[in-house]
């Protein structure tokens, strides 16, 4: 068996990959034991969707959209992609409150690493369930609702507590969105204006390349219009892709043309390849108060950075309650790095961008690829010992761990 991650940097060592088309099928699986892990749609950068066992996918459990009576949440199969639901819930009326810049990842596995979007006031993705089913270690099905011990803990699990075969998702009514771009925001104006930048719009994204100090380009996704330039930045004169070089086409509609959340959200459409295909991504969380300084501290190793890279994004995540979410109790600036597809180039400049951002305590995504030392990283989670007691009560005999996650988790 040969299956390669999206990015085609992991080779996954599995002996079979599994499709369950029912939940049933699932506990029989998990209960003939280990190793086994659970590949969602493959979007993540390291290891961590990895075995030396046998992987499962639950993409072909039965499609499930029940919108609940009150109209206010959605309970979904383990397997759906953000494209796919965004249609059926746009259909009824209703909508997610935030997408990532991409809308080919599922649900389920977005979820388990905390995907996030932008938005001052947006938390990450996994910050909408509110109730999570999964098959355990044992092979017992546990449903968590918001409120239930061990529930903040759940949510965002790496992988590391059973098969998620369904989430209950908050939804509200859908909503037009206008995305507008602007091309070379100033250093200075980003120097003494940063909070106010980063609020200019529902969903805010800075793109740069790090070859000088300004930003290339910002990305405003905004419930209003807006007109003329904008803290010294000029609207684009026509459509861009995030990363330079790469077809605009790809992108989500710009200009400020008024269009459903779904599509104007996400940076790329569904129908095309997202950002540059062939590519490696790192992103650090750090306190939002720190943002400035997080970005002075990669300005100043920029020409380290920019010949391995292809775009920086940065965006910001509201404060939320889970346990291992990189945005535990702290609204954040997330600084992202979209290189070029050279690991052996690219692994030296994350342990620089590592060493510079290190005084501000980063949290690196789970699902991109960072290489923190694994003490500092669990130091910066304060509910760590936690999960690693929610790991032991879910998956005693180890059922779903995997050597990146005994490297993580202990
Ligand atoms: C082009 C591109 C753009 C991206 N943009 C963003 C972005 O805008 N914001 C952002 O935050 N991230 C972004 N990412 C990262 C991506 O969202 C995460 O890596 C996400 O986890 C991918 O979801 P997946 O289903 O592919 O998960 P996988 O990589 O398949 O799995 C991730 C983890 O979840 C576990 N898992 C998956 N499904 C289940 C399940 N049903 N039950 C139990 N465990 C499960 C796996 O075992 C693994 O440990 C991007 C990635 C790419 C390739």
């Amino acid at each position: 068996m040969s299956v390669t991650n999206w990015a085609g940097n992991v080779v996954f060592g599995a002996r079979a990959l599994h499709r369950p088309t029912t939940v049933s099928e699932v506990q029989e699986l998990v209960a003939r034991g280990g190793p086994l892990r659970v590949l969602g749609s493959g979007h993540s950068f390291n290891r961590m969707a990895d075995t030396g066992g046998d992987l499962l996918t639950v993409a072909d459990l039965p499609r499930l959209a029940e919108i609940s009576a009150d109209r206010a949440s959605v309970r979904i199969d383990g397997g759906v992609r953000y494209g796919e639901l965004a249609v059926l819930l746009e259909k009824e009326g209703l909508a997610l409150h935030n997408l990532a810049s991409l809308p080919h990842i599922s649900v389920a596995g977005a979820v388990a690493t905390a995907t996030h979007g932008s938005g001052v006031r947006n938390g990450n993705l996994a910050t909408a369930v509110s109730r999570i089913e999964f098959v355990d270690g044992t092979g017992e099905q546990v449903t968590l609702s918001r409120g239930d011990a061990g529930f903040e803990g759940a949510v965002v699990h790496l992988g590391a507590l059973g098969v998620v075969t369904s989430l209950t998702l908050d939804v509200r009514p859908a909503f037009e969105v206008r995305q507008y771009v602007y091309d070379q925001l100033r250093r200075t104006e980003i120097d003494a204006h940063l909070d106010e930048i980063l609020a200019g719009g529902y969903s805010v994204s800075l793109f740069t390349d790090w070859t000088s100090d300004d930003v290339n380009h910002v990305w405003l996704k905004r419930l209003e219009t807006m007109s003329g330039d904008w803290f010294g930045a000029r609207p684009a004169d026509g459509p861009r892709h995030p990363v330079p070089g790469m077809p605009a086409t790809n992108s989500t509609e710009q200009g400020g043309v008024p269009g459903p959340w779904h599509l104007r959200l996400p940076h790329f459409r569904m129908e095309f390849t997202p950002s540059a295909g062939q590519e490696l991504q790192s992103e650090w969380h750090v306190a939002r108060e720190n943002g400035l300084e997080a970005l002075h501290a990669v300005a100043e190793i920029r020409d380290r950075v920019a010949p391995v890279l292809q775009v920086s994004e940065i965006r910001t995540v509201a404060a939320d309650e889970l346990w291992l979410s990189p945005n535990y109790r702290r609204d954040t600036l997330a600084v992202h790095f979209t290189w070029i597809a050279d690991t052996d180039a690219v692994l030296p400049v994350v342990d620089l961008v590592e060493a510079a951002l290190a005084p501000l305590d980063p949290r690196p995504h789970w699902g991109k690829i960072f290489t923190t030392d694994p003490l500092a990283l669990r130091s910066r989670y304060e509910r760590f010992a936690d999960f690693q007691a929610l790991v032991r009560r879910y998956d005693p005999a180890g059922t779903f761990r995997n050597s990146w996650q005994e490297a993580i988790l202990g």
